[in-house]
């Protein structure tokens, strides 16, 4: 087994996940709510059988990491604390303070090591092999060396993440810089569609100020602990506990269309979230307990959060589709597998808080199970990209000139704003 990732080990959007990972485990939940949760919350577009393998595995995910050496919060009796995050109707974020991504990369990183699993850095995948419409590998091109690597293998998995860095419609980004969509492109080009790429989600709460963390997260742990949404006027505007494309919606709304949003010194239009409201709520000292990431983040450049409210504005969080994969993690090119947030589907078109790092979990685990077994049963395939061939005539049937590279690894991450302002020397 070999695993190849493009930047080090661990670099990804996993281990940024703050607020928490979602399952139905306490006796006034079950799989079923929380199936209905997730389907509600995806505008009912979600794939059925993949939300039902995601929330029947969710309890067992959970046990598995703790076995495995994840530190989640309990309380003093030893029980799981869960709370709410945006949409959910049981509490069932299961969190590690507001490092739970962290926590968890941590432990996997450590159980690689530990089990002498291959792994080979700075080496994206930049296509796949095909043997008459079969994966049979895949091409790395290592960032270091610039020599393209051939991987030979029975069973691919793609678990390239999400697009983040390629911040659509000009937004800042919560992603790592790894994020850019290169599964997709592969997967696409080998044949295998892709579904909801319109529903990219942009998270409500995204740093306006300061700038030089501008798009990085503030967690929705902040709102679940009743952190406000305030506009100019000093007016909550709505129900901090929405879903979060509703979320987004009404704060753009609120900046643009109500011009009722505080210009930050660098002119980025923005809202307040009311932090010290946590505090008020819960008692002094909750938010540098519960949230000890975040007032790190923010005291960093003198912000108490605790004693200040934050601006926030939307931010590009999550890619809601992604390639096809059934429950199995099979994707339609046989002996190709998907995993997280590459996957289109499970959440429809629109994801609720702490089911992405439960989806990269469950079917990580599944994808790795059944790539497992198969590979088992059948034999290596030739090594070629007669599917490259087959893409670009089709490009040329459909009159499509694409001169852009893809995937594109490592774009320029500069925003326009900053550009603008650099100077000649
Ligand atoms: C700031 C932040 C906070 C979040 N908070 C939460 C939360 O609280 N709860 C929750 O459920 N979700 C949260 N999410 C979303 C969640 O973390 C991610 O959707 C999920 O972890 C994705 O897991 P993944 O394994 O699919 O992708 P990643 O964790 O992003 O891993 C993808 C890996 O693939 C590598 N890679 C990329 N391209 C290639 C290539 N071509 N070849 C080889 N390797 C490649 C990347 O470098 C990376 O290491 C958050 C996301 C962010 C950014």
């Amino acid at each position: 087994m070999l695993l190849a990732t493009k930047l080090r080990l661990g670099d990804s959007n996993t281990m940024m996940a703050q607020g928490g990972i979602q399952a139905a485990d306490k006796p006034n939940d079950s799989p079923p709510i929380h199936y209905l949760d997730v389907i509600g919350g995806g505008g009912f577009n979600n794939t059925p059988e993949l939300v039902n393998a995601l929330v029947r595995d969710a309890p067992e995910a959970i046990v598995w990491l703790e076995d495995l050496g994840v530190m989640f919060d309990k309380e003093i009796d030893g029980t799981m604390v869960t709370i709410h995050g945006g949409g959910t109707s049981r509490k069932r974020m299961h969190s590690a303070r507001d490092y739970t991504g962290g926590e968890i990369m941590k432990t996997l990183r450590d159980e690689i090591k530990n089990r002498g699993i291959d792994y080979i850095e700075f080496s994206p995948a930049i296509e796949l092999l095909t043997d008459d419409g079969k994966c049979t590998g895949a091409i790395l091109y290592n960032l270091e060396t610039d020599e393209y690597v051939v991987v030979r293998a029975k069973t691919t998995i793609l678990a390239t993440g999400g697009a983040g860095r390629l911040h659509v419609q000009d937004f800042p980004t919560s992603n790592h810089y790894g994020a850019t969509a290169d599964g997709l492109v592969i997967a696409y080009r080998a044949g295998n569609p892709v579904i909801f790429m319109d529903t990219i989600q942009y998270h409500p709460t995204g740093v306006a100020f300061p700038e030089q963390i501008v798009g990085l997260l503030v967690t929705e742990k902040c709102r679940g602990l009743g952190a406000q949404l305030v506009n100019n006027d000093g007016d909550r505007f709505i129900n901090e506990l929405e879903t979060r494309d509703v979320e987004s919606a009404a704060i753009i709304k609120e900046c643009t269309e109500k011009n009722k949003g505080i210009k930050t010194p660098t002119g980025m239009l923005s809202v307040w979230l009311d932090t010290p409201m946590i505090d008020i709520i819960h008692g002094e000292g909750t938010i540098q307990r519960k949230l000890p990431a975040m007032y790190r983040q923010f005291q960093r450049f003198d912000i108490d959060m605790s004693k200040e409210p934050l601006l926030v504005y939307p931010t590009q969080h999550f890619q809601n589709g992604g390639i096809t994969v059934n429950e199995k993690a099979e994707t339609k090119v046989p002996n190709l597998y998907g995993a997280g947030e590459v996957d289109g589907g499970v959440h429809g078109r629109n994801r609720l808080m702490g089911n992405s790092l439960l989806e990269c979990i469950v079917f990580g685990r599944r994808a790795g199970k059944n790539a497992a077994l198969k590979e088992k049963k059948i034999e290596r395939g030739k090594l070629t990209l007669q599917h490259i061939k087959r893409y670009h005539i089709e490009l040329k049937e459909a009159n499509i000139d694409a001169d852009i590279m893809s995937p594109m690894l490592l774009p320029d991450y500069r925003r326009k704003e900053t550009i603008a302002r650099m100077i000649d020397i």
